[in-house]
Formats: structure tokens, sequence, C-alpha cells
């Protein structure tokens, strides 16, 4: 395997792998592991080309290392990439492959589930490398992270009342939930079960008729989930929903939900919010409840589901705190995240530095 590493400012460590015989083309980036090791997803993705992948890591091992730091997991940010598509080129050998590469990264680098990569891919890695979380219970692992993404969701949403109606009581509000899938499905059960009413949309007609059966919720189609009057409009399935099209249609005082990536431009589309008196929470610091909880693997003693649960009542804090900031600064919810999470890795960084200066 040929191993080149790609200096780039700002990042800790990247690098390239290829290995012909196993048909592996893949990257890793270390953004920061000042707060910890780096910890991050391996994504496997039919790239146009390898600047869009390149492109691709970049981008979201940044994004891992501003989401550990505020849900304060003691990680740091990093992500993987296989250049590929998965329904085709998946083998055994290729998974192998990347384990070696990974493992090239010492435990700076510690991989987990993605698009595209699933456990019987990363039971392949493990064969090579130490270092993958999320495997399942049985497997020493903390098992699927969507219930405690779910879980961090729900308490963000009662953060979010806080700030719009000075209470976390969600009896009788209206929220408007696209996606009831892995996450928003038990996010709906525990809106179900705080009181509130559910607009549910989906492309999977099972999807839908699961929450409609079993927790009373209204179904509508796919794109008039943007046009429900209702005090959250809760997005749980896909990405860049907040966009020019949608943010004028929107009939809600509070966009909080799981999905990634949940802005077009974030900062335009933040300020597009914000100006409409639209709370928005921020999507990175809201659907942390996974990587905290596999974060918890790191923890003395191994995983303990208590510990893990206690953690994810961060979320929580870490909102009460965003909301406060914004409204005090007249800014909006995602500078004053981005603040936070520059503020806690200074912090970390000048910590580490005086570590350092101790210890010579
Ligand atoms: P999922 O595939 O189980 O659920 C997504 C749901 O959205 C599915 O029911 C799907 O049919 C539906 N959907 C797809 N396109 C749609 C559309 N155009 N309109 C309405 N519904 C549509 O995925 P998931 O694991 O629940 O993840 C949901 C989102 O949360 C993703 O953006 C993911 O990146 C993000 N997220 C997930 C986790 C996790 O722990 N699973 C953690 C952090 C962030």
């Amino acid at each position: 395997m040929k191993i080149t590493p790609i200096p780039l400012p700002g990042y800790e460590r990247v690098a390239k792998a290829e290995d012909p015989a196993a048909g592996l083309t893949a990257y890793i980036a270390v953004h920061d592991t000042t707060l910890g090791p780096a910890l991050g997803g391996l994504r496997m993705w039919k790239y146009e080309n390898e600047d869009a992948a390149l492109f691709d890591v970049k981008r979201l091992s940044r994004g891992m290392s501003f989401k550990s730091a505020v849900a304060r997991t003691g990680l740091g940010g990093g992500k993987s990439v296989i250049v590929g598509d998965p329904r085709r080129e998946k083998t055994p050998a290729l998974f192998e492959a990347m384990g070696r590469f990974i493992d090239s990264f010492g435990g700076q680098y510690i991989t987990a589930e993605d698009v595209g990569v699933g456990i019987p891919d990363l039971l392949s890695v493990r064969k090579t490398t130490r270092w993958v979380t999320g495997l399942s219970r049985e497997m020493g692992g903390s098992g699927n992270p969507s219930p405690y993404t779910a879980r961090g969701t729900f308490e963000g949403i009662r953060a979010c009342a806080i700030e719009a109606w000075g209470s976390d009581d969600l009896k009788g509000k209206v929220v408007a939930l696209q996606g009831p899938g892995n996450v928003g499905y038990p996010l709906c059960e525990q809106l179900a079960a705080a009181g509130a009413r559910l607009i549910v949309a989906d492309v999977s007609q099972d999807n839908m008729d699961r929450a409609v059966r079993n927790l009373g919720a209204q179904a509508v189609p796919p794109d008039a989930i943007y046009d429900q009057a209702c005090d959250i409009f809760s997005p749980n399935a896909l990405g860049a929903i907040l966009n020019d099209d949608t943010i004028p249609r929107l009939e809600c005082r509070v966009v909080a939900g799981a999905a990634n990536n949940q802005l077009l431009d974030e900062v335009r589309h933040a300020q597009a919010l914000k100006a409409r008196g639209i709370l928005y929470a921020p999507d990175y610091v809201i659907n942390a409840g996974g990587i905290i909880n596999v974060g918890c693997e790191f923890l003395p003693g191994g995983y303990n589901e208590q510990g893990a649960l206690a953690r994810i009542q961060n979320i929580f804090e870490a909102l009460k705190q965003i909301f406060d900031t914004a409204r005090k600064r007249n800014i909006t919810t995602h500078a004053a995240a981005q603040e936070l999470a520059d503020a806690i890795l200074a912090e970390g960084r000048s910590k580490k530095a005086a570590k350092a200066a101790a210890a010579r």
C-alpha cells in the first residue's frame, strides 16, 4: 500500500492511500486532536473525482472537531472516505486494506460507520486495526447510535422550547417532522409521550404509516411539510433543506432536528431564519447524541449506558448557552455555536500548551 501525506494548512494530518490489489483509494483527514483522538465515520461514496473526495473528507473532519468540542466528548475531529460505489465495489479485502491505512495513524484517528458503510464492513476493518468504534454491544461496542441521537435531539428541543416559550412543556405543541426514520421515529415517540401533536412526511410509506398507526401522527406529502402551520419544524432526513425556497414557506417558531448540514448556506440561511424570527438549533449541536454515545466507549471501564445518557444532557446546556449568546449579542445561533466551539478548542490548546511547558 502506498500512503502519501498531503500537507494542508489548518489540518494536523491528511493522507491518501492507494492499494491497487485491494481496489482501495482512500483519504483520512485528522483536523484537530487538541481535545482527544480524532473520531469520525468512514464514508464510501462514488465521488466524481479524487479532488471531490479530498474536499469532502476535509469538510467533514473539520465539522467533527466542532461537533465533538461543543458536545464535550473528549475527542477530536477526523473523518475518512473510500472512493468507490458502495453498491458494487465493496469487498472484505478493500475494508481490510482500509483498516491497515487507519492503523498507520496509530490511534490518532478512530473510525465508525457513515454513509455507505455498515457494521459488516467495519468488522473487516477491525481485522487489521483496533481503532474502530460503534460495533454492537455483543462485540463490546456502544451499538446503534440512532436512539441516542434521537434522545439528544429531544433534549435540544426542550432547550428550544424554553428559549421560544419560556417553558419546556411540549403539551399541545405541533411538530412537523420530516423523515421519521432511524432517528426521526424514536424522536416522534418521545414528542408524542410529551404531549406534542405530530405532522409527518416521508418518502417511505412504511415509515410514515408507522408514525400514523402507532402515534396518531397526521401524514402529509413530502414537499408539503415546509408549509405546515406548526410550532416546531424538525428536519430528520436530508441536508440543505433550509434554503431560499423553503425558509420563506416555514410557518414555525423553531427549527430543531437531527439532519446533518441543514443550512444550504451556513451564513446566509442562518441569517434568513433569524430575520424571520425563527429559532434555529444548530444541527451539529443538537444531533451530537450519537457521537457522545460512541465517545463513551473510551471512558475508564468502557462503555456504560447511564454514563452516556448523562453526557447527552450536555446538549440541553450547550444549546441554552448558544441561545443566550445569540440573543445577547444579536447574532445567529449558528455563529454563536461556532464561537462556542472555537472557544472550547482555544481553551483546550492553552491547557495542552501549559501542560507541555510544565513537563519541560
Ligand atoms: P434514515 O435513513 O433512517 O431516516 C431518514 C428518513 O428520511 C427515512 O425514513 C427516509 O425515508 C426519509 N426521507 C428521505 N428522503 C426524504 C424526503 N425527501 N422527504 C421526507 N423524508 C425523506 O436515517 P437516520 O439515521 O435516521 O438519519 C437521519 C438524518 O440524521 C440524516 O441527515 C443523518 O445524517 C442525521 N444524523 C443521524 C445520526 C444517527 O445517529 N443515525 C446522527 C447524526 C445525524
